[in-house]
Parts: C-alpha cells; structure tokens; sequence
C-alpha cells in the first residue's frame, strides 16, 4: 500500500509512464510521467512562494483536469483545502476563516466570490491560467498579492517547461494532505483533516473492492471539492495506474455524449445523478450498447432499490452501493463484485475499515440489533479540528461514531436505517424519516420522495414528505396518505404531502430533511399540519 500521495505518483509515473492518467473533454490526454512532473513542478512554485507541508491551501476552482493537478499539488506541497467554487460570499467568509489558509488559488474570472473574501482577508491568490492547447491537466501559475485594487501579477511560471526529478523528502504519512468540511447536512459543517495515510488506506479499499486495473478508466462527475470525487474517482483509479475522465461536473444530457467519447469502464454518483441518468437511459441504448461499461458505483446517499434494479437492466452491469463519509476518507463498506452477493437496501460489507453497531453505553451490539453504526480503521481521520465536543462525541474506546442508524445481517452486510440527528420526534413516538421514503417511493407515479419533521405547535415535530412525480403523473395527497396507511402505523403517515418539481438539495447533491421545513415554508402555525 502507498504511504503518501506523493509516492502514488512517483510510483505510477515508473510502472506506467505512457499510459493515461487524466483526460478531459477537447484536450489530449496526460500521461503518469507528465502528471508527476506537472506536480513537482506545482510544488516547487508553491515552495517559491515559500508554503510548506504546514500551510494549507484553499482552492476554488470548477471541476476538471486542472482542478485534479491542483488538488494532487497542493496536497503533495502543502495541506489542501478544496472548496465549492460556487460559495457566495458569507460562504467563502466562513471557510477561508474557518481554515486559516496561507493561500488561495483560483481561476481567472471564475470564482470572484472566492477572490473578493480573500483579498479582504489578505490571503495571497494564486492565479491558474489553464493553457487549452496542451494536455488535460496543463496549466500556468502566477502569483498575485492582494492589498491594491489592481492585483500586482508577479512573472508567471509555466508548467510545460521541462522535467525535474521528484522533490524531496516527500510528505510523511502522518502529514495532513487533506482538509475538508462535512457536508453539513445534518449540523454546521465540521472540519476534518486527513492524513495521506487515512487517504492512501482508502484509495486501496475502493481499488480492492472495486478491483481497479490500469485497464480501467472512470468517468469522473463528482465535484473534486467533495471526499467521494476525490477518493471515489481520483485517488482510487491513480493508485491503481487507471485513467481519470475530469468532466466540468455532472450534467445529464451530456452525459452519454461522454460515455462515447472517452470510453469508461465504470463511473462513481450520488443516486440523484444515477435518477437522472436513467431517465435518460432509453433514449440513449445505442451508446449504452457499444460503449459497454464494467460498473457503476453508488454512493454518499440512499439508492433505492428500484433505482438499481432499473440501472443494473439497461446497463447490463452492476451496481454497486457503497457507504462514505468525509471522516473516513470516504468508503467505509461496499456490495462485493459478482459472483458475490449484491444486496439491494444494503450498503454491503465492510469495504477496509471494521464495521460494527454499538449502543449509548459503548456495548457493541450482536447482528439484527439497530443502533449506531461505528468504524476503526487506518482511513478514519484522528478527529474534527478544534471541536473538542464534537470528538468527545465521536469517539467511544476507539471506534468512530457514525452518526448513522443501521444493523449488520449474519453475513456481515450493512443496512442504513436512516440518520440520528434526522430522527422525527413525533410528541415523543420516534419515527425514521427513511422507512416512509421507501414506503412512497414504492407508489409507481412517485419519482422522489424526502420526508421530514415540520413543526407542530403541540407535539413539537409531525411528518411532512416533500414528493416529485413521474413526469406527466398526477396523484392526490390523500391517494398517498391512503397508499401509506395501508403499510405504516397511523403516526407514520404524513400529515401533509408537498408535490414538487424539484426536491432542494445541498451543494454536493444530497437532498437535506434538516432545515426543510422551513424552507418550504411550513410553521408550526401552519393550517396544513393539523392537529
Ligand atoms: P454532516 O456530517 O455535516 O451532517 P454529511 O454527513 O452529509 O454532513 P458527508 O461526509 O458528505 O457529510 O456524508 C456522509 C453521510 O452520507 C453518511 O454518514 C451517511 O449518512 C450518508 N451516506 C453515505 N453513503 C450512503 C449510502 N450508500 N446510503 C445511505 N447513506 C449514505
Ligand atoms: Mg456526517
């Protein structure tokens, strides 16, 4: 197993030197040597600058080639911290604050929110200029100082000039490659460092379990700014000397268009995505059938079983759930490759770290029992920065609480029964907002379903669902409420059904039951929660 991310690619760039590490859409591919070379010579600018292993540096760039070179340089030269290039202002505010970065790179004229709060925060800017003649991945850096309203440019320092053999020492396993913030679906994001031995560790379990050749390639649509792009897609195929498609982000109708040009073998999404590429699915079988594909892995979020059934019949490949989170590196457990056993409604086995269920007291529990899901492994990070309570939470004689509900079947598979925090607590009666989404979603004319506490003036919290129709499909709520009696206990069924055109998601695409409410719009005084 590798002990940095530095040595991925010192290492790849000698068993693989020719062969293609990234590609991106009109530009030519990138070998192994030319990565690694492309990110030494990153690192010697940033050491010109004078930032080390001990500086962090943020980057908001869109997804791509020059994102991924970025990410690998600055996580190799410094301590990384990838941001949403789409943050608004307060946002940037926030994270830059929060992260204390030494410097912040950006793309010309993309991310202004990002360079506007930095230059008030006097943190320096590190210009990329992509160079869209050369390979993917190729770019110029160049310095600019804040301080004056016109940025003063220092002499750009190309990257195509010639090679330079690795720099040394490299980063120490125990060296902080990565900072990332939680998604903050469930409360305010939580900064977690990771090590390049938490990476690297879970690089190899999604490559093991993935079984990732170089022969593979991934057709990367997951936002580089978020743990399951970088590990899901990035890190797991170069640690196997496989090739990286870095597309702009996911974006459905093109989609298909990508899967004829470059040929992946498998790609990585959220189940949001993989909804909206089977509904593109039909419409596409030509391609679907002569640019077959090995697998396709789901991940950060539930995928409903129908969901998979549907995919695994016009892809005629598996799909393989997976369980991530941004703490361990990304993927905790995974369904196996055939001819083993893939569980619909399971995340699958553990998948590198050790999995196991363990109540209030710290007493792990014995399989069929549900309670917090917990892991213990080399991926998992040391704990959150400067939140002692938070980890004073998190930790229970070694193992890391998940925050997740769920219990293990005999055989070792993993079934997520929804999240703690996301609990309804209906005047005191607990109900699981997952077990009615799966009810709903198994009425046919139901695409999507979220369900959520809305505020109720005498019991505290009642259950609402917010629902998006197949297209064409009308429904009534009471049709539903009907639907869901005849399957849920009284106190289950929601007291009010909204009918969407779109469910509201979080800036990596989870839908968030936390803060829905309010955000449609439902009070505790509202007529359509009775009671
Ligand atoms: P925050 O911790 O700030 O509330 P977050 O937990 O959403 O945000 P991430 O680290 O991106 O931030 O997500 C990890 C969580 O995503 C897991 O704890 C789990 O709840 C959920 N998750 C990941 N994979 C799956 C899956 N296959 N099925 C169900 N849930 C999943
Ligand atoms: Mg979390």
């Amino acid at each position: 197993m590798y002990q940095s991310i530095q040595a991925i690619l010192d290492d790849r760039a000698n068993l693989n030197p020719n062969d293609i590490a990234l590609c991106a859409i009109a530009r030519s591919p990138l070998t192994y040597t030319q990565l690694r070379d492309r990110v030494h010579k990153g690192i010697t600018f940033l050491q010109t600058l004078g930032i080390g292993y001990n500086d962090r540096v943020a980057i908001a760039l869109p997804n791509g080639s020059e994102m991924a070179v970025a990410f690998l340089t600055a996580a190799c030269g410094a301590t990384c911290a990838p941001l949403n290039p789409n943050y608004r202002e307060p946002e940037f505010e926030f994270y830059l604050e929060d992260l204390n970065a030494k410097a912040l790179i950006v793309q010309a004229g993309v991310a202004d929110a990002a360079r506007t709060v930095a230059q008030k925060r006097g943190i320096p800017i590190i210009k990329l200029t992509p160079t869209p003649e050369a390979e993917a991945g190729v770019f110029e850096l160049s310095i600019s100082f804040s301080g004056s309203s016109e940025l003063q440019e220092s002499p750009s320092l190309p990257l195509s000039a010639s090679p330079r053999p690795p720099v040394s020492p490299t980063p120490s396993p125990s060296h902080t490659a990565l900072i990332l913030h939680t998604s903050g679906t469930t409360s305010r994001p939580k900064i977690v460092p990771l090590t390049h031995r938490n990476l690297c560790t879970s690089a190899n379990n999604i490559r093991t379990a993935l079984n990732l050749t170089a022969r593979d390639r991934c057709l990367n649509v997951m936002p580089l700014f978020h743990i399951h792009g970088l590990m899901g897609a990035l890190l797991s195929s170069l640690s196997a000397g496989a090739s990286v498609v870095c597309t702009p982000g996911f974006y459905s109708p093109k989609f298909f268009r990508w899967v004829e040009e470059f040929r992946p073998t498998w790609y990585s999404a959220v189940p949001t995505m993989h909804q909206q590429i089977l509904a593109r699915a039909e419409a596409n079988r030509e391609i679907i059938e002569r640019c077959p594909i090995r697998l396709i892995r789901a991940s950060s979020a539930p995928l409903p079983p129908q969901v998979m059934a549907a995919l695994e019949q016009i892809f005629n490949a598996p799909v393989i759930e997976s369980y991530g989170m941004t703490e361990a590196s990304h993927q905790m457990a995974s369904n196996p490759l055939p001819p083993k056993t893939r569980k619909p409604g399971s995340v699958g086995i553990a998948a590198g770290p050790e999995v196991a269920i363990m109540d209030e007291e710290g007493n792990l529990l014995s399989p069929g029992e549900t309670r917090e899901v917990v892991i213990r492994g080399e991926n998992v990070t040391q704990g959150y920065e400067n939140n002692p309570e938070a980890n004073a939470n998190a930790f229970t004689n070694g193992w890391f609480r998940t925050g997740d509900l769920g219990n293990l079947d005999e055989a070792g598979y993993l079934f997520l029964k929804g999240r703690i925090k996301e609990i309804i607590n209906r005047g005191g009666e607990k109900i699981s907002p997952r077990e009615v989404d799966e009810v709903l979603l198994d009425f046919p004319e139901v695409e999507q379903v979220v369900t959520f506490a809305a505020p109720h003036k005498l019991l505290g919290e009642d259950v609402a669902a917010a629902v998006v129709l197949r297209e064409g499909a009308t429904v009534s709520e009471q049709a539903l409420k009907e639907f869901a009696a005849e399957r849920l206990s009284d106190f289950k069924i929601p007291r009010v059904i909204l009918f969407l055109d779109e469910i509201p998601k979080g800036p990596t695409g989870k839908r968030q039951r936390i803060g829905l409410a309010e955000k449609l719009g439902l009070t505790a005084s509202d007529p359509t929660v009775p009671r």
